[in-house]
């Protein structure tokens, strides 16, 4: 057992590594760059809405067991609201239709057979895909495997995946589209709740994970970045915060938990995903209609996705990158007029905020995710957390959370 961990990284990867070591006693320092935790999934207050919003909606499924486990290790869990059953309304603002897509709990997949169930202007046959790309063999891409047209795919398969995946679904990793539809489908109804911080991002995964740290004595230091590993053939012997040296003791362990390409400039020849998706988000201080379900599916918009909070409607648009050179204002007026169409609300256009994460995700491509490295390195005590390390699974709050119980696990000696 080592005699102290340094976790470089406070999101959730290095949060969740922290908690579990300081969970078994060990002596925790946790390093971060930047003046707040939480990395892409964060909390703060904006002026130009006048609101605490989060960097970006995030959406989790019943089905995330760890990061469920990790909200009910830091007393978190009731934060996270959903419907009782797996339920998704949709919009088509091409056609007006609106449906509510609502899988039955077990595994068998009964809603499928039944037409007020799935999406309107499919039959259960038109589901085979999913099937299809359960079994494909892992490293193709998923537009190889079905074909990405027709009813299901535009209604169902399509939005899933690119909300899964962050990427324009014809190019996403079989393997990691598999990862997801195994855990969340196919796995019924139950795994499918969908789960939003209603207090935000930071109230629910972040603030009470630093309490839970702090109670447990374990040390978070702000505003200092990692500028370089010292290392020996078989290990690592000091940290370089620049100002400051950090040696490391015999028994001492470092789990680093930053994104890839700080990690590729910090570790020698560590090969990393080396592209990226970006996440558009778009928030409007407007009290939502009364009847604005939680969240609801955009279909033939630019919107994707509208989040409903107290005061807020917020929205999602996953590999946005088509969007990152679009003026703000004419941006947030596009988004604004879909919303509106969707909701019923007036056309002008409320107080408004856009959050463009250039890097929000590693790319979703076969390329790319094999690219990703595991956890353990050459370096006895060293280790690697991050939602774009070898997970199975997408860049995801989900995996960010396991790779770092694993990396925990491993400079704890007990993978
Ligand atoms: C807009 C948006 C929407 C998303 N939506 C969803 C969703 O709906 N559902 C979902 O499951 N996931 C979603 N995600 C993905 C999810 O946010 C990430 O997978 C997760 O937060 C990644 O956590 P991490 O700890 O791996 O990395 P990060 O959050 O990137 O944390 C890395 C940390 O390391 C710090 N750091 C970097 N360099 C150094 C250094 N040299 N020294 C010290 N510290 C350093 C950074 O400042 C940062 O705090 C979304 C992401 C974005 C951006």
């Amino acid at each position: 057992m080592a005699a102290t961990v340094h976790i470089v990284g406070a999101g959730l990867a290095g949060l969740s590594a922290a908690l579990k070591l300081s969970e078994r006693g060990t002596r925790v320092v946790v390093h971060e760059a930047t003046a707040f935790a939480g990395g892409r999934c964060r909390s703060y207050h904006d002026a130009a809405v006048g609101m605490t919003i989060d960097n970006g909606n995030h959406l989790l499924l019943s089905g995330n067991r760890a990061a469920l486990d990790y909200l009910r290790s830091i007393g978190a869990e009731q934060h996270l609201v959903g419907p009782r059953t797996a339920e998704f309304p949709f919009i088509d603002l091409a056609s007006g239709e609106r449906w509510t897509l609502r899988l039955n709990d077990g595994l068998l997949p009964l809603w499928l057979f039944n037409s007020a169930r799935r999406a309107p202007g499919t039959r259960a046959f038109d589901y085979v895909p999913l099937l299809k790309l359960l079994w494909a063999r892992p490293g193709k891409a998923i537009g190889e495997v079905i074909r990405c047209d027709g009813p299901a795919y535009h209604r169902l398969v399509g939005p899933l995946l690119l909300a899964a995946l962050n990427i324009d679904p014809p190019q996403g990793a079989v393997r990691l589209a598999a990862a997801v539809i195994r855990e969340t489908l196919a796995a019924g109804g139950r795994a499918c709740r969908p789960l939003i911080a209603r207090a935000g991002l930071g109230a629910t995964l972040i603030e009470p994970a630093l309490a839970r740290l702090a109670q447990r004595g374990a040390v978070v230091r702000m505003d200092h970045q990692l500028r370089g590993l010292r290392v020996a053939a078989d290990r690592v012997e000091a940290l370089d915060f620049g100002n400051e040296a950090v040696a490391l003791a015999a028994g001492d362990a470092v789990i680093l938990a930053v994104p890839p390409y700080a990690a590729a400039s910090l570790v020698p020849g560590l090969a990393v995903p080396l592209e990226f998706r970006a996440i558009v988000n778009a928030h409007f201080r407007i009290e939502p209609p009364a009847d604005q379900p939680p969240m609801l599916g955009v279909l033939n918009g630019t919107v994707e996705w509208i989040f409903a909070f107290p005061g807020r409607l917020s929205v999602t648009i996953s590999a946005g990158d088509r969007l990152l050179d679009t003026a703000r204002d004419v941006l947030a007026q596009t988004i604004w007029s879909d919303v509106a169409s969707a909701t019923g609300l007036p056309a002008a256009l409320p107080p408004w905020q856009i959050v463009r994460e250039r890097r929000a995700t590693f790319a979703a491509t076969p390329a790319q995710d094999a690219r990703r490295p595991g956890a353990e390195t050459t370096w006895r005590n060293l280790a690697l957390a991050g939602d774009w390390t070898n997970t199975g699974l997408p860049a995801t709050i989900e995996g960010a959370i396991r790779s770092g119980n694993r990396a925990a696990a491993i400079v704890a000696g007990h993978h």
